[in-house]
């Protein structure tokens, strides 16, 4: 394979002339496919429907201490759900509240009450001249667009392959106005690493000016392994707070989306009891009890972290050929041309891809010409804004392996032709 960009002007001209054939060709065929957005298929939903079989209506529908799930009460969820995604995240229950169907609403509601009410007895940001968000890029869209939505300054930090990068997220915590980080630290949206002991280490040990800096961990991804033998691990971020005597400086969220049902799972949010504390205060406000029919449902469907472990190992069955079959004809295509580069993850639902500088929004385009959608290119970056147009997450979990074989391999021949029609600018 000769790099491109060791072509000479005459060379890229025919390459075009063949790559713009091969592009009408496939325009032609009408096509009409997603790799948009990272949904569970519907083979790993249906794998799940044997949890609508859990409750019949002669059913006891009490937990195990006696609360009956069908009524109000119980603010912080029934206990064995609570013990259930504690014990995923690997947190005592008793450091677990839990929420109703979706994190990005725990995470919406943390931002929305240190806006409007501050962070235990801090000012509320909203009298704040200035609030500013470290925002680790490329990363997870929802998380900006919360920060936008409350018109938070977001201050893009470079992701290594070890999580962002910490030197810079050290210097930027020492301004008062600097109130928190977005973090996604296993298998993140969307490059699929995951954040390295010392990055951790670094992140539990921050010694912000702000006393109402809070990391924000979203470990969405915290047991989405694509492999039996080949998985990443993560430390525990609250245990390694509180050794450091910042306990308070964590809030941690996940939730069942890609577990169970997307949208209709549990979620959670695991924190210290002063900031639990501090969350219950408007919650008694907000809500009266959450859905725990819903958290009975899961916690008799799983059983424990086994349970969910296995659940997984099914899952990844369905995605592990999907993520193969993209990460081959990436390699296949575009290994050694020297017009790309892509992780190569071990879980989670992303393949991040990086394309020359100044190609990622003509690809999208010569995609979506083609009849397939991608993420909208700049949206792993705050304010959608990409600083060197390159990123492009591709998401293969919705479409079929069939539909993917097609959709990946349009999208290489789509790099390669924004790619020609670039050096040749
Ligand atoms: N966090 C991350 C990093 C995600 O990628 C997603 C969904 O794609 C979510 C949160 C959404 O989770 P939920 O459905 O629990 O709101």
């Amino acid at each position: 394979m000769t790099p491109y960009c060791e072509l000479g002007r005459e060379e890229l001209l025919e390459l075009k002339k063949e790559l713009t054939q091969k592009y009408e060709d496939a325009k032609g065929k009408g096509l009409k496919l997603d790799m948009s957005r990272g949904k569970p298929s519907t083979d790993q939903l249906d794998m799940t429907m044997p949890m609508m079989d859990i409750f019949s209506s002669h059913c006891d529908m009490k937990d195990d201490q006696g609360v009956d799930t069908r009524n109000y009460g119980c603010l912080e969820g029934i206990y064995s759900a609570r013990k259930l995604l504690g014990d995923m995240l690997g947190v005592d229950p008793e450091h677990v509240i839990v929420f109703g169907t979706a994190s990005l609403n725990v995470m919406y509601d943390s931002i929305s009450r240190a806006y409007t009410h501050g962070i235990m007895g801090s000012t509320p940001w909203c009298r704040l001249e200035k609030v500013k968000f470290l925002c680790p890029a490329p990363g997870y869209d929802r998380h900006f667009s919360i920060t936008e939505h409350f018109g938070i300054e977001m201050i893009n930090i470079p992701m290594t392959m070890e999580g962002p990068d910490m030197d810079l997220v050290e210097e930027y915590v020492k301004d008062p106005a600097v109130k928190g980080i977005w973090c996604v630290p296993m298998y993140t949206n969307p490059m699929g690493i995951t954040y390295s002991e010392e990055v951790c280490r670094r992140m539990a040990d921050l010694s912000p000016a702000a006393e109402d800096f809070r990391v924000y961990w979203d470990n969405a991804y915290c047991v989405h392994h694509l492999y039996e033998d080949k998985q990443d691990t993560l430390p525990e971020i609250l245990g390694m707070c509180k050794a450091n005597g910042k306990e308070d400086m964590v809030l941690e969220f996940a939730s069942t989306s890609k577990i169970s049902f997307a949208g209709a799972g549990i979620s959670c949010l695991a924190a210290s009891k002063a900031n639990l504390d501090w969350v219950k205060k408007s919650m008694t406000i907000q809500i009266i009890s959450h859905d725990k029919i819903n958290q009975l449902r899961h916690v008799r469907y799983f059983k424990n972290l086994d349970g969910i472990k296995e659940q997984m190992r099914k899952h990844a069955n369905i995605m592990r050929p999907k993520f193969e079959l993209v990460l081959e004809t990436l390699e296949r295509e575009l290994g050694g041309l020297g017009i790309g580069t892509w992780t190569k993850p071990l879980g989670g639902y992303f393949i991040s891809f990086d394309s020359m500088e100044g190609c990622a929004k003509a690809i999208y385009n010569k995609c979506k010409e083609a009849g397939v959608t991608l993420t909208t290119v700049g949206a792993t970056y705050p304010y959608k804004k990409d600083p060197h147009d390159t990123n492009i997450r591709i998401a293969p979990s919705y479409p079929t392996l069939e539909e993917l074989k097609i959709t990946a391999e349009l999208f290489t021949l789509c790099v390669k032709l924004a790619s020609v029609e670039k050096l040749l600018e």
